[in-house]
Order: C-alpha cells, then sequence, then structure tokens
C-alpha cells in the first residue's frame, strides 16, 4: 500500500501488492523500493564492511548495512519497532522549502532531483533524465545546482556515517552518473567532519549506471525476504511522514 507517496501522490493508498498477487496468485510482500537498490549495490560490496547506500532518485533515500544485513536506525513511535532511516526527510532548515512530504525543510527539498527540477525552471526539462543529460552536457546552471546538491548531501549526512560507522560510501539510483560528476563537491561536504584521509577511506563512488544492478537487487530482496521472513520488522520505514511533530 502507498502512503504518502510524495514523488507520486497520484499512488497514494494503490494497494500494489493485492494488485500483484491477485493477478499472478503468487504470495507478495511489499517493501521500500531503497531496498532493492541496497541489495543491487550490496552484491558488489565487501561482506564485512558497514556501508551507506544512498540512493539518489527524484527524492533521496539512505540505506545502512552490511552484506545481507540491514542496520536500522530509529524505531516507530507507536510499538518501538526498530525503523529504516527516513534521512531524505530529516530538516536541515528550520522554516525552510517546502517539501513534497508536506513539511518544510527537509533534506529532500534542496537535494532531490525534483527539487533541483523545480530550482532550474526549465520548460525543456520536464523529466528527471532531461536534468540529469543536462549536467552531462555541461549545462552551468543545471551543473551549478548538482554541484550545491552533493555539497549538502555530504555535510548533512556525514553525521550519520559516523553514527552507524559507515566506512564506504555508495551513491546509486538513476542520479548515479551525476553524482560521477560532482562527487568532489559530495566531498567538500564530508569536509566539515572528516579529514582528506578519512574520505578517501570512504571511497564515496556512483555506481556504474546499469539497470541490471538494480533488477539483480530486487531479485535478492525477494529471496531474502521468504528466507528470512524474522528480518521484516526491520524492512519498515517509519511512519514519522503521517504524523506531525
Ligand atoms: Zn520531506
Amino acid at each position: 500500500m502507498f502512503r504518502k507517496a510524495a514523488n507520486f501522490p497520484l499512488l497514494d493508498g494503490v494497494d500494489f501488492r493485492e494488485i500483484i498477487e491477485t493477478a499472478t496468485g503468487v504470495p507478495c510482500q511489499s517493501v521500500p523500493l531503497g531496498l532493492a537498490f541496497y541489495f543491487g549495490e550490496s552484491e558488489s560490496l565487501p561482506p564485512d564492511t558497514n556501508t551507506m547506500v544512498v540512493y539518489w532518485d527524484l527524492g533521496v533515500g539512505v540505506i545502512f548495512g552490511r552484506g545481507s544485513q540491514l542496520f536500522p536506525l530509529g524505531a516507530d513511535r507507536h510499538d518501538g519497532t526498530p525503523t529504516l532511516p527516513e534521512l531524505g526527510h530529516i530538516r536541515i532548515e528550520k522554516n525552510g522549502r517546502i517539501c513534497h512530504c508536506g513539511r518544510r525543510g527537509c533534506l529532500e527539498a534542496y537535494t532531490g532531483g525534483w527539487a533541483l527540477m523545480e530550482t532550474l525552471r526549465r520548460k525543456s526539462v520536464r523529466r528527471l533524465s532531461d536534468f540529469i543529460k543536462l549536467v552531462q552536457h555541461g549545462d552551468a546552471d543545471a551543473l551549478r545546482l548538482a554541484c550545491a546538491a552533493a555539497t549538502r548531501l555530504g555535510r548533512h549526512l556525514a553525521p550519520f556515517i559516523q553514527v552507524m560507522r559507515a566506512s564506504q560510501v555508495r551513491v546509486c539510483g538513476p542520479m548515479a552518473p551525476v553524482f560521477e560528476l560532482v562527487s568532489e563537491d559530495f566531498c567538500k561536504g564530508l569536509e566539515h567532519l572528516f579529514d582528506a584521509k578519512e574520505i578517501a577511506r570512504l571511497n564515496p563512488s556512483a555506481s556504474p549506471a546499469i539497470e541490471e544492478r538494480f533488477l539483480r537487487g530486487a531479485h535478492r530482496l525477494a529471496r531474502r525476504l521468504f528466507t528470512h521472513p524474522d528480518e521484516n520488522g526491520v524492512l519498515r520505514t517509519p511512519v514519522s511522514l503521517d504524523e506531525q511533530d
């Protein structure tokens, strides 16, 4: 069931699990999209290393893990269940820009693909892929926005890298090719907390933009969900987006 589909409000309330289950007759589970990205990356990451995987898309998602093991961050306010982080919606500016989630000042409202497209305000940029192409072709305005977003991401994710003791950073998702061009700016953001040696060790790198990796991730995740059903509690995102603080 989609709840608060911040970037696709039309999907709100659609129960995909039921639709797929009815259509295929096989048992189905629905989990956050970011997990498929994570499992796509974890296959090529050292299994004994704490990793922060950022999926940079219209929004920004962050998953921490070590090999196939996911690390929750935070707890559900209602029942205390460990939850996945919603770092795209942490507040970085009090009374800041309005976010698609309805609150103000979220990290995503400054760094998500949708925010960059809105700030650029070009009629020719209708889809995220249009924005990505502009950056790749060296459009000065688009590149400037991407650089600033990467610096912000580095700066505001750095404390969580420390908390989760991550020793590697990987960026995937549709904006990975952009990250490849602006990773130095991401490192500039990290410099607020880390020295050059530490940043070199983190080795923030973009995932090769191949869809196959995402699909393999979805497959590995599906296997994991059925072989380790006890982990389901960890696979929840907090319902915090439904709540007013
Ligand atoms: Zn938000």
